[in-house]
This record gives C-alpha cells, sequence and structure tokens, in this order.
C-alpha cells in the first residue's frame, strides 16, 4: 500500500538545502511515496498585514508560483492549528509522516507540541530537522554541557562545529512533479485547499525569493565582501549583505551562506572573517533564546528587571516617525519604515536612544520593529534589543550610553545618509548637519529649513538624558 509524506513548509521557503524537504523526497523516492506539500497560514500571522508579513507572504506567493509552474501544489492550510490538521488528514487518508524545518521560538515550540500529539495519536509520524542555522541550538555548548552567554567563546567555539554538509538538493527540483499530490483526495476538504486564503499584500519588494537571494548573496561576495570589514558600519555606504530578510523567510538556507563564504575565509579573507562571525550572532542569539525563552518579555540581566520606564506617547510617536529632532535618529527611523529594514548601526543607535535617551520600555522597541522588520528574526530582535538596552546577556554595559551626535558624525561624516532619508535636511551646511538646531537664523533660510517649521528642534536634550538613564539603571532615579 502507498502512503503519502507531508512537507509542512515553515520560514523555509526553498528548494535548495532544505533537509526536511530533501528527507522527505529521499523516503519517497526509496519506499514509492508519494508528497504532499503545505504551509499553514495561522491567523496570529494574518490579523495584521505588517511590512514583516507583508514581505513573508509575497515570498509565500512567490515560492508557491514558482512550485505551481513545474507543476508542484504547495496547498494552503488555514484556521486553528488542530482543525487545519484535521482537515489535511481527512484529506489525505494515507498520510503516514509529516517532516519540518526546526523553529524554536516559543510560539513554534507549542504549536509543534500539539501538532505532534495530534498526529501521533493517529498514527502519523512528525519529525523536525534543522535547517535554518549554522550550528543547531544545541550543538554548541561548554565542556560541561551548560551553554555560553557570552559571545566570543560562543563564536570560537561555533568556528569548529560549523562544518556541516549542505542537504542536497539538485535532483528534487526535477523529480518532484510526479511525486506530489495535485488535488486533495477529499473533495469536500476542497475549500480548505482554497487558495484565495493567501493575504493581498501590495508593497513593492526590491528582491524576494530563492532566486533573488541567491544572488544578493553572489553580488554581496563578488562586489562588497573584501571591504566589508572596514564598510559595514557605514550606513551610507550599503556595505552589507542585505539577505537578512532571505534569511528570515527562508529563501536563502544559513548553511548555504555560510559554505559560499567559508573558502575566502579560510584563505584568510580578513571581511569574509568578519562575515562568518557575524553569522554566528544570528546562532548565538537563538541558541540563548532556546535556552531562555522568556527573554521577549522579560531582561535577562536580573537586576535590570525593575528599571521604571516612562510612558510617553508623544516621545514614541516622534521616535517611530522619525522626528525626533536628532538627524541620524530620525533618518534611520524613516530607512526602516520605507525600505522594511534598516542597517545594524543604525539599530543600535535607535534602540539606544529609545530606551536610554527617551527611556522608554525596550520591550516596546522590540515590537515596533517586529512589525516594521522584512527580517524579523525574534531571538535577534530580541537579542539585539536587550543588547542595545543593557538589560540581556553580554550586553553593551549600561554606563555606555551611545551619543547620537558622536555616532552620526563617526558613520556618517559628511551626513550623506542623513540627506538621503530627511530631504528636510538636503542643504543644510555639512557643519549644521549633525545638529541642525544650532543653525543660525540665514543659514536656515538658504537651506531652506527653519527648525521648529521645517525640522524639529531636539525633543530631549541629551546630556541631561543621560545622567538621568545612568541614576536609572543605578536604581537611584524613579519616575
Ligand atoms: P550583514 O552585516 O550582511 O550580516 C550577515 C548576516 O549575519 C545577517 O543577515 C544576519 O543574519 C547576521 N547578523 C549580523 N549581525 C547580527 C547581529 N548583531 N545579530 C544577529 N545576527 C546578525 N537581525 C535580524 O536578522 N533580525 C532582526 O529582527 C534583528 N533585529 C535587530 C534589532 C536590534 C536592536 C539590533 C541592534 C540588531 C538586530 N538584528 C537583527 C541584527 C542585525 O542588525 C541584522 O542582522 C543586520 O542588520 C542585517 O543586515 P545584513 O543582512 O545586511 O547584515
Amino acid at each position: 500500500m502507498t502512503d503519502t509524506i507531508g512537507v509542512w513548509f515553515r520560514n523555509d521557503l526553498r528548494l535548495t538545502d532544505n533537509p526536511a524537504l530533501y528527507r522527505a523526497f529521499n523516503k519517497a523516492e526509496k519506499n514509492g511515496s508519494k508528497l504532499v506539500l503545505f504551509f499553514h497560514l495561522h491567523e496570529y500571522f494574518t490579523a495584521e498585514i505588517t511590512a514583516r508579513n507583508d514581505y513573508f507572504f509575497q515570498t509565500l506567493a512567490h515560492f508557491r508560483n514558482r512550485l505551481s509552474a513545474n507543476q508542484i501544489t504547495l496547498h494552503l492550510l488555514h484556521g486553528p492549528v488542530t482543525r487545519a490538521f484535521e482537515q489535511l488528514i481527512a484529506a489525505v487518508p494515507d498520510l503516514s509522516a509529516v517532516y519540518a524545518t526546526l523553529s524554536r521560538t516559543p510560539f513554534a515550540a507549542e504549536r509543534d507540541e500539539h501538532v505532534f500529539t495530534q498526529l501521533n495519536e493517529q498514527g502519523i509520524d512528525f519529525q523536525l530537522f534543522d535547517g535554518n542555522s549554522i550550528a543547531g541550538t544545541k550543538d554548541v555548548l561548554k565542556s560541561d554541557g551548560t551553554p555560553y552567554k557570552v559571545y566570543t567563546p560562543y563564536m570560537r567555539s561555533w568556528h569548529k562545529t560549523a562544518k556541516r554538509e549542505l542537504a542536497a538538493s539538485e535532483k528534487i527540483a526535477e523529480k518532484l512533479p510526479g511525486m506530489t499530490v495535485l488535488k486533495p483526495a477529499d473533495p469536500d476538504a476542497e475549500k480548505f485547499f482554497d487558495t484565495t486564503v493567501l493575504p493581498a499584500c501590495s508593497r513593492k519588494w526590491p528582491s524576494i525569493g530563492e532566486h533573488d537571494g541567491r544572488q544578493r548573496l553572489q553580488e554581496f561576495i563578488d562586489e562588497k565582501m573584501t571591504a566589508y570589514k572596514q564598510a559595514r558600519d557605514m550606513p551610507e555606504l550599503d556595505g552589507t549583505s542585505r539577505i537578512s530578510m532571505h534569511l528570515a523567510t527562508g529563501s536563502l538556507s544559513a548553511l548555504y551562506v555560510y559554505r559560499n563564504v567559508l573558502p575566502y575565509a579560510d584563505n584568510g579573507d580578513e571581511s569574509a572573517q568578519t562575515f562568518l562571525n557575524e553569522l554566528a550572532w544570528r546562532d548565538f542569539y537563538a541558541m540563548i533564546y532556546d535556552y531562555f525563552p522568556f527573554l521577549k518579555h522579560q531582561a535577562f540581566k536580573e537586576a535590570f528587571r525593575t528599571i521604571p520606564w516612562d510612558e510617553n506617547p508623544q516621545h514614541f510617536k516622534a521616535w517611530s516617525d522619525g522626528l525626533t529632532g536628532f538627524p541620524i535618529v530620525d533618518a534611520a527611523m524613516r530607512q526602516l519604515e520605507q525600505a522594511g529594514w534598516m542597517h545594524n548601526r543604525l539599530r543600535m543607535i535607535t534602540a539606544s536612544f529609545l530606551t536610554k535617551d527617551l527611556h522608554i520600555d525596550w520591550r516596546k522597541g522590540e515590537q515596533y520593529f517586529e512589525r516594521k522588520l522584512t527580517d524579523y528574526d525574534e531571538a535577534s530582535n530580541v537579542g539585539g534589543w536587550q543588547w542595545a538596552s543593557s538589560v540581556g546577556t553580554d550586553a553593551v554595559p549600561y554606563f555606555r550610553i551611545f551619543n547620537p551626535y558622536r555616532q552620526s558624525e563617526r558613520f556618517d561624516p559628511d551626513g550623506a545618509f542623513i540627506r538621503l532619508y530627511v530631504p528636510e535636511l538636503a542643504d543644510v551646511p555639512d557643519r549644521y548637519i549633525h545638529k541642525p538646531h544650532l543653525m543660525p537664523i540665514d543659514s536656515q533660510h538658504s537651506s531652506g529649513c527653519r527648525i521648529g517649521r521645517d525640522y524639529p528642534e531636539p525633543i530631549v536634550d541629551h546630556d541631561t538624558e543621560r545622567k538621568r538613564a545612568l541614576a536609572r539603571y543605578k536604581g537611584e532615579d524613579s519616575i
């Protein structure tokens, strides 16, 4: 008797280096089984179409269209997860197993546990494969078996561990069409495979899907990587890879990236080594989040769990809208709004500004980025926010408070990035670009930028707020 193996796609929307797909394919080929490929649209993600969801669903649609052009159907399940799986089982009565890529966020872990029980009760095997990291969360541990809490020793050990082979995939694309279930077995369940459930998303994104992801990586290697070590901190130079949204949707496998950059690093290219070290941060935060799954809601450092944060909707709005009167912060927040992505240096500056200049809870910033970032990765975003606000593991010390003016002078010296995203400041003379509120009135006239009318005064005084932040972290200041 033949059987069918389900491949449940989640944030692994690719054919290349996809261990779950590869294992299912191999087993099916060996046993003469069929495959049913599906995605479950969870209402958690469809309730509101944020920039992040827009990008994700367009990637999903792109992947689905690509499969469909090759006579492969990616079925869509929707609705509450238990019901969706009941319908799947009804539609595919000979379902013997479901394979998927492991995702370790608390949301995914809870959902998968649920599905595991449901499938097992029906005698259906459910297996998860680690396909989205270079080293899995249990692969790089201290010699006593406990997790590293500091990045540098983790990263050294990560380099020794992270040498796994890609899941071979070349023949998959060719052979899948003949092996996949095209139509659900039960016509009553047709509505459950309804193609119209995919939310309509309308933003235009410059790089979507597996092909674009690989192309972007190749362009980075060919054109930018040699300068990465020097250029990666300068937002205007666009010197980073910008593959993060491909890693977040899984249109690019992290291991594929690693394997393509490794030969350069092994040849002594320092920029390639630096780049791999950055990729190690991603696995580091995934590992930390797996061991400490409460971190989205609670600071890692106990001492900083009771910091009093300000409730200040006006300040939060000014920060979100890019209207704080601090040009580098405003340019960064507008980049986030326009591009669905923000440069790493600017993520640090804006997160530090929100928490240490405006004294607003890091969790509010984390949630804001969650909605806006096309590359939203729960573990990295939580890690980044806890790092910048000094409440996380291996975070920036609380007394190291970024001065937004100095950061701006250092990383955008002639203000080219500021001028690009804050057009009101385009003609401001170089000497005032970082502090336009100091412009004499005649310069305001000649540059067409009247402070208080065309561009705001700084909403706070950095030196004053710096002292207040220090007092709060030391527990010496309440609201
Ligand atoms: P590149 O410099 O080209 O780096 C290559 C890859 O390495 C990245 O794509 C990413 O996967 C990884 N990487 C680089 N730096 C980091 C880092 N500090 N932490 C974790 N991984 C890293 N990254 C996300 O992928 N998703 C997030 O939601 C996210 N939120 C962040 C929030 C804050 C407050 C901060 C400070 C950082 C955050 N980062 C996040 C990390 C980093 O900013 C982005 O990974 C990077 O800007 C993506 O651009 P890129 O692909 O051009 O990076």
